[in-house]
Order: structure tokens, then sequence, then C-alpha cells
């Protein structure tokens, strides 16, 4: 394979990182998007769930920073504020809220869309990057072996079809992508997918932080579970004093965008936490909800008749339920992973087989972070009843969060796993075993409404 052109289908977070990892394997990149990309920070209509709220995992900060230097310091400069997620979390499991203290696990905190617009300001700045926005990828050309050019239709008006000759395509273009349909057109079989749909909706809205808001914790978390509660919530404080607010349920409990469902939603919530903070905020946003929350998976790789010069990759490969805050880290660690695949190959002299390269790296990644979605995932009402080994899994896990709400190292632990610095195989270390073991702790009646330290009632 040349080294000449690359072409990257989407511009998201996916297709943003994987542009800036090709740019140091190929001569140049076009990174083609159907939006129009605006120039600050601001809501687009290819990226709808870029009004939700969206946690970076830690490892994925990590390796966003690794890829695009600077970034951290970027989303400060606009006003993200630094969180400690051990000791500024109140997370309420089930079995309580968590343990908090002082940790390492130090990041920032930052809307969706600014994290999209700062990498992107980043990548654009490579000299080999091309942008190309109001630009739509509507099929692919060559045969069932090798793409030979991208077609696009630039512009929304016009009609004219334009052939982008590549060397490689990646497809970015996240739970939508129609590459599988471009493919069946060159002769190419269906990949295999998979869906686990748990039926979880969001309800999302922006806030002020009012100034007399006082609490222990900057942000929280109120878990949902297979075995109840079917509402949760999410509040995240995002850059210029705003709290990023999601509403969270299970099939018949998803919240809707009526205004009037909001705060009643709020204060039907296992602990009034969450209703208490928004008693006094001011909204800036109207309600936008999402069901786009499938945990979904393309195999592209069990194809054996597929061109060698396509790969797919973020979302369009794998999606998952965005509860667990897996994706962007998931298509971060991607793209890093297709850079090693770059490197293996140039080393070596050759591009042959580059997909298969890939598709066996990203495999374990994604399989980790598919069973735990799922594993979490089965037994909401309407899915399928767990296995035996994800039932035993459970177990073990409610057992985690029981300890972890005693114990801090426990909790530590767990937040690592979460935070995907960690595998989750570390849950089953002696000295972890042994202190969840220890802590048998009062049952979900006891739970204090506020977490620790909290005083109750709103504030006014
Ligand atoms: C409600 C919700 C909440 C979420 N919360 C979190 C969270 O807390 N943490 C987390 O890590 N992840 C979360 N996610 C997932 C996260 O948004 C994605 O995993 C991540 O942004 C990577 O997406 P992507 O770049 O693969 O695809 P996308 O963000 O969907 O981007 C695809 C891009 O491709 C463009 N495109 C599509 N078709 C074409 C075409 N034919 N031609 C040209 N351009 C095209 C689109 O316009 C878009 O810009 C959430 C998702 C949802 C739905």
């Amino acid at each position: 394979m040349g080294r000449a052109h690359a072409v990257v289908i989407g511009a998201g977070i996916a297709g943003l990182l994987n542009a800036r990892v090709l740019a140091d394997h190929f001569e140049r990149v076009t990174v083609i998007e159907k939006d129009t990309l605006p120039d600050h920070p601001a809501h687009r209509w290819g990226t709808p769930q870029d009004a939700h709220l969206h946690g970076l995992l830690l490892r994925g900060r990590q390796v966003v920073e690794q890829l695009v230097p600077g970034f951290t310091d970027d989303l400060i400069a606009h006003g993200a504020p630094t969180i400690d997620l051990a000791a500024d979390l109140a997370i309420r499991s089930p079995f309580g809220w968590g343990r908090r203290a002082r940790s390492d696990l130090r990041t920032v905190s930052a809307s969706r869309i600014l994290v999209e617009r700062v990498i992107r300001r980043r990548v654009a700045t490579r000299s080999t990057i091309t942008i190309r926005d109001r630009t739509q990828v509507v099929a692919l050309a060559g045969t069932s072996t090798r793409i030979a050019a991208v077609r696009v239709r630039p512009g929304f008006t016009e009609n004219a079809i334009e052939e982008l000759p590549v060397d490689l395509v990646v497809d970015a273009t996240g739970r939508g992508s129609r590459s599988s349909h471009w493919l069946r057109d060159l002769g190419c079989p269906p990949p295999p997918e998979q869906t686990l749909n748990s039926r979880v909706g969001y309800a999302s809205r922006l806030y002020e932080i009012p100034a007399q808001h006082c609490a222990t914790w900057k942000l929280c978390l109120l878990q949902t579970t297979p075995t109840g509660p079917l509402r949760g919530a999410a509040l995240m404080p995002i850059e210029h004093n705003r709290w990023v607010v999601t509403l969270i349920g299970i099939g018949p409990h998803r919240p809707t965008r009526r205004e009037g469902d909001f705060l009643p939603f709020a204060r039907s919530l296992p602990s009034p936490i969450v209703a208490e903070a928004l008693h006094n905020a001011e909204p800036l946003t109207d309600i936008a909800i999402s069901t786009a929350t499938s945990n979904h998976r393309r195999h592209p790789d069990r194809v054996a008749q597929r061109p060698d010069n396509l790969l797919v990759t973020g979302d369009a490969l794998c999606s998952f339920n965005p509860v667990y805050a897996q994706g962007m880290t998931a298509a971060a660690t991607c793209a890093a992973l297709l850079g090693d695949c770059l490197d293996r190959h140039d080393a070596d002299g050759s591009r042959s087989r580059i997909s298969s390269h890939y598709y066996r790296r990203v495999r374990p990644l994604l399989a980790n972070c598919w069973t735990l979605a799922t594993t979490a995932d089965c037994g909401y009402p309407d899915g399928p009843p767990p296995t035996p080994r994800q039932r035993i899994t459970r177990r073990y896990l409610d057992r985690v969060l029981l300890a972890g709400t005693h114990d801090f190292p426990v909790q530590l632990a767990f937040l690592r796993v979460l935070n995907m610095l960690r595998p989750p195989a570390s849950l089953l270390e002696p000295a972890v075993v042994a202190r969840v073991l220890r802590n048998h702790h009062p049952t979900a009646d006891a739970i204090p409404s506020h977490p620790p330290g909290d005083r109750s009632g709103p504030r006014h």
C-alpha cells in the first residue's frame, strides 16, 4: 500500500484522533465531515449526543493527552474545573454512598462540545491534515478487496459527486455508520452485529451553578441497576460555572423532554441531592433527550472478503450504554492502537493485512468494555436474563460496591477499574478480595439520603 492519502470519514472525537495518528504515517490526511463545524464550542446536528453529560474517564484523558499534547491545559484554560474523582464524586449505588477521600484520580471536567473543539483545534494545526466540513460521504468506490476512492457530495445543495482517491479509509461516522451498506454495493457480505438494548433514556440540560450552592461533593451519580432503582441521575460541573444534569431512566421510567417533568423526575430519585441542587439553579438550555443508548457492536473482522484498506472505529465499530462513560475512552484508545499497528507496519516495511492486525489489537480492549457494559446491563426489564457467569460476576461486584461504602481502598480499586486505569480482574487481587469479604454492612434500607458530611435540605 502507498503512503500518500488517508481519508477519515467523520470529524467526531474518534475521527479527529484517528486523523492525528494517521498524520504520522501518511503524506496527506483528509477528514470528511457532513456537518458545518463551528469555530467555537457549540452543539452540532451530526453529534446529537453532545447535549448530554459526557464523563471522560481518566484513562481516556491520559490517552488523548498523549495523542494531543496540551489537551488538558487547553480544557483548563477554557474554564473546565479540576476534580478529584474519589474525593469530589458522590456516588450512590443501591448499597449506599461510596466512601470518599483525597486521591491521585485527578482530572478535568468539561462538556463534550469543549472536548471535541479543543481536540479539533489542535489536530487542525497539523499542516498535512485537512478537515473538509459540509461534505458528506455517500459511497465507496473499488472492489470487495480494496477501496480505490471515497465518493463525496460537497456542500448541502450541490448534487455533484466528487471522488477522492485513497490508500486507507477510516470509518468514524458513529452509531449510524453506513459502511456496511457501502460495502454491500462492492459485493462484501455485511459484518455480524450484536446488540443489547437496556432501553435507557437520557434527559439533559445545562444549569448555572448558583452562588449559594454548597456541598461536600462537586459531581454526583445516582446509579441505576437492573434490580432497581430504575431511575437515576448524574450532575457534573463544566466550563463557565455550569452544571450538565442528566436524568436517567430505564424502560417506562425514561425521562421526557417536557419542561414540567424535569424537576419532578429529579425529586422522584432515591436521594434528593440533585433536586436540592437544582432548587435555586437557573436552567440555561432546553431539555435534550436521547434513547441512542444500546450496546451495539459490529464485527468487520469476521468477514473474510473485505477491503484491507478500510478500518472501522469509534462508535461505528462498538458503542456502549453511555451510563458507563466508556465511548470516548474506547475511541481514543483504538486510535492509539492504530498508531501502534502503523508503527509496526512501517518498521517491517509492509502494510499488508493492516485491517487484521488492527482488529486483533483492538479486540481485547473492546471485549473488556463490552463485558463490563453488558454484564452490568443484563437483567434489566426486557433484556436477556444473566448467564450463570454474569450472575456470579454481578454478585461479586455488588459485594465490591457494598464494601466500598465503608472501605476506601475497595472503593478506590473500584474507581480505578471504572476509569479503565486497571483491568476488571484487579478486583480479584487477594488484598481487594480480603477486604471485600470482610465487609458485611447495612443493607439498602439504611442508606442515608445525603452523602456523609452533607447537611440535608435545599439551600436557599
Ligand atoms: C446520550 C449519550 C451519552 C454519552 N455519554 C458518554 C460519556 O459520558 N462518556 C463517554 O466517553 N462517551 C459517552 N457517549 C459516547 C460518545 O459520545 C462517543 O463514544 C464518542 O463521542 C465517540 O463517537 P464517534 O466519534 O465514534 O462518533 P460521533 O460522535 O457520532 O461522530 C460521528 C461523526 O461522523 C459524521 N458523519 C456521519 N456520517 C457521515 C457521512 N456520511 N459523511 C461525513 N460525515 C459523517 C457526523 O456528523 C459526526 O460528526 C455518549 C453517547 C450518547 C449517545
